[in-house]
């Protein structure tokens, strides 16, 4: 089969790592890739709101299947687009995309289907959701309902905070994506992702990964896209992946039947474990960025077939196979990320620290720059690695770090942390 990969990430580095070694892939293109990608398949540039360059490219190439990574594109309805001009996709119709693309869709799903989620209210204006801001009092947690790439979340110190995070947003702060506000509860516990394969119908629990979101070591500073994530996370046991299935996932995918837009593609949960149980903080509709690295690496079974499955509609008598391991991953991002930094660095070392057993390195932003490899964004690398427990996956990771000769760039040095102390005791 011919395959191609939109994106350009870590999470698609990592994709297209596994979809290289797929017994169905005869031609892997990434478009548009990076320089890490380029070592699995062919990058081609390509501008991925253009849905009529998309086709186009698929009619050259003679395209049997398409992967799509980011969420930009299947919000914005590339899988309508791409079916209707009959190139079978992975990933969920612009309807369905909605779990991601509004806050509020989902929050309205949740309480109409009884699924576990924070109290909220939505709000079309500011001084209502002020009003309701003080009312509720603190803590309380406030979000521009659209896509905001990772910045429409805020949690508020105090009331002053929480009215201008409100202004912010219907002042247009985050574009068309604060034009709509959510107000909930804050939820106090443990965080986890959890994943499931959808084919519309049935839902096959994939795996589960925590990832840590602040820019400093103790989860302090600003939050990112995600500094780190390790795979299995600790707090999903068995009953905990049971209960998710049972009180989100499944009536989830019920309700997005029952309203005509099934949901196809990989549904991402953000759930906070709770004394009460497992609740949803939100969806996502793609794949994690970095969580895809860490089950990529643990994932046993061929991916391309399970993708497929997804999109037929067949996925009732599918297994997958994971290996026992842990594994984890190390984001290195250029200085001054979350904030301004610099592209153009020069790393090096990439190849030794690659040979470290059980590493894998994915790019996330880079360039191939003559014989170099430069950076090329914020987050540059996701130093990756498998081990028997995640202590083991996190010594590997940062002994591969330690070979990497790229001082323009950092990392956080505790990277599962939580998972390692409760191996400890
Ligand atoms: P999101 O972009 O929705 O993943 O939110 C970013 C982060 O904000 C989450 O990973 C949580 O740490 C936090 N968060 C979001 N909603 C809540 C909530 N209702 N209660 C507590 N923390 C939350």
């Amino acid at each position: 089969m011919n395959i191609l990969l939109l994106g350009s990430g870590g999470r698609e580095h990592a994709l297209a790592w596994k979809l290289a070694s797929s017994a169905l892939t005869d031609r892997l293109i990434c478009a548009p890739g990076n320089a890490g990608m380029a070592r699995e398949a062919e990058c081609m540039a390509l501008d991925l709101t253009d849905h009529a360059a998309v086709i186009a490219l698929c009619k050259t190439h003679k395209i049997d299947f398409v992967v799509v990574g980011p969420e930009g594109p299947l919000v914005a309805g590339v899988v309508d687009d791409l079916e209707a001009a009959g190139f079978r996709t992975f990933g969920p119709m612009k309807s369905a995309a909605q779990l991601e693309g509004s806050k509020g869709f989902t929050k309205d799903l949740c309480r109409a289907n009884n699924i576990p989620t924070a109290a909220y209210e939505r709000f079309t204006s500011a001084e209502p959701a002020k009003a309701y801001a003080r009312k509720q009092g603190m803590p309380i947690v406030i979000k521009a309902d659209g896509l905001a790439a990772g910045k429409g979340v805020i949690i508020p110190q105090d009331l002053t905070e929480a009215e201008a995070a409100i202004d912010m947003m219907f002042a247009g702060g985050l574009g068309a994506a604060g034009a709509e506000v959510v107000i909930e509860e804050f939820l106090v516990g443990e965080e986890a992702s959890f994943f499931a394969l959808c084919d519309g119908e049935t839902a096959l629990p994939f795996a589960s990964a925590q990832d840590h979101k602040r820019v400093g070591d103790g989860d302090t500073g600003p939050n990112t896209g995600g500094m780190g994530a390790y795979s299995p996370a600790p707090v999903m046991t068995p009953e905990m992946t049971a209960r998710t299935m049972s009180e989100i996932i499944v009536p989830t995918m019920r309700a997005m039947k029952a309203m005509g837009a099934p949901f196809k593609g990989v549904l991402f949960a953000g759930l906070m474990i709770t004394k009460d149980g497992p609740k949803l903080i939100e969806y996502n509709v793609r794949f994690g960025d970095p969580e895809t690295q860490v089950l990529m690496l643990r994932l046993m079974s061929d991916l391309l077939p399970a993708l497929i499955a997804s999109r037929d509609g067949q996925l009732k008598s599918f297994d997958l196979r994971w290996y026992p391991d842990a594994a984890l991953t190390v984001v290195m991002a250029a200085n001054g990320y979350p904030g301004d930094y610099k592209r153009g660095s020069v790393i090096e070392g990439l190849d030794a620290a690659g040979e470290i057993e059980g590493v894998e390195i994915f790019h996330a932003g880079t360039k191939a720059d003559g014989g170099r490899i430069t950076s090329n964004g914020g987050r540059v690398l996701d130093v990756t690695a498998r081990g028997k427990t995640v202590s083991e996956a996190q010594a590997r990771a940062y002994q591969a770090i330690d070979r990497i000769k790229w001082p323009e760039g950092f990392c956080r040095r505790d990277i599962g942390w939580q998972a390692v102390k409760r191996e400890k005791a």
